[in-house]
């Protein structure tokens, strides 16, 4: 049940109408580690960090059984810095500041023990390189499933079509796929997108929940009302994390087995919201997630009768 994860790690500072917080640690790979290693182990990772990450970091996500072999170190650079503020309603945020860093000139290499891996996971990262990464495995993995976002398709959007033809499933959240698609309807979104190369299409909608697109399908799952939501920063990604590692896990990429994957990224994705950065992913244990998964079944649980 290989895994190998891609994407960025960084230092992060947020707004929220709750407060703000210094530098912190964040960055696309490491909440998508977090989170997926919950499920199988190791992740193999492949990112790049300047020499300013501390190493604390790293031992912390080693420990949790995160392979760094393709993590590059680049002693006299910067780490990836990205700033944002969300909006009062949570569920929308603007970027304040990207700066790239490391990741301009980032030419990952997979390591000979990352080879055979059966399932790729590209997190948010520069579609040239989620593109090399693809490139550079022997065998393709069973199933890629890749995350990006709106900064790509307005600095990038030749690679990230490109990127698009190799993917399996994509997800993004719901202004990607009408920035992406230029459709207003989601439904007419996602087809347009289904055109594009992936055969499935996770849109995240954020507190209001995500819809699995495949052919004319379409599952929709909600997202857990939390009474306490302070930083929605990761989400994304720890609900990546969560899909595929459920997936890696059971080695079944039915649509089935895609919409109990939904589920079970939309729990993690619950706790990541409730402290600033990975504090809360890194506190949970097996129990907890179980708890929320049925909590989510609870939710959604109705008898209903047609006469
Ligand atoms: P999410 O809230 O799930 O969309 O992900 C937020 C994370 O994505 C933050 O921790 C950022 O460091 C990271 N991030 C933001 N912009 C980019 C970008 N352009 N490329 C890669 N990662 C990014």
């Amino acid at each position: 049940m290989s895994l190998i994860v891609v994407g960025s790690m960084a230092f992060d500072a947020i707004e929220t109408p709750f407060g703000k917080s210094d530098k912190i640690i964040g960055g696309a790979a490491t909440y998508i580690a977090w989170s997926a290693s919950n499920f199988v182990k190791p992740i193999y990772q492949i990112s790049v960090v300047g020499g300013d990450f501390p190493t604390d970091e790293l031992n912390a996500l080693a420990n949790r059984g995160v392979e760094l072999e393709g993590v590059q170190i680049k002693k006299d650079e910067k780490s990836f810095f990205w700033s944002g503020k969300y909006h009062l309603d949570m569920n929308s945020r603007d970027t304040l500041d990207t700066q790239l860093n490391v990741l301009a000139n980032f030419q990952p290499t997979v390591p000979p023990s990352y080879q055979q891996a059966e399932f790729l996971m590209l997190g948010n990262l520069v579609p040239a390189v989620q593109l090399q990464v693809i490139k550079q495995l022997e065998k393709r993995p069973r199933l890629i499933v890749m995350d990006t976002m709106n900064f790509w398709m307005e600095t990038a959007m030749d690679d990230l079509a490109e990127v698009l033809k190799h993917v399996d499933v994509l997800m993004v959240n719901d202004s990607e796929a009408r920035q992406l698609s230029a459709e207003y309807s989601l439904v007419k979104a996602a087809r347009s997108i289904m055109k594009m190369g992936p055969k499935y299409l996770v849109i995240k909608k954020g507190e209001h929940g995500a819809l699995l697109f495949h052919d004319d399908q379409v599952f929709f799952a909600p997202a857990l009302p939390l009474e306490d939501v302070f930083d929605p920063t990761g989400a994304g990604d720890t609900f990546a994390g969560g899909f595929i590692g459920h997936i890696a896990k059971t080695k079944d990429i039915s649509f089935e087995n895609m919409k109990t994957a939904i589920i079970v990224g939309s729990a993690m994705a619950s706790f990541c919201v409730e402290k600033f950065g990975t504090t809360r992913l890194q506190e949970i244990s097996k129990a907890d997630i179980d708890q929320r998964i049925r909590e989510f079944v609870q939710l959604v649980n109705f008898d209903i009768e047609l006469g």
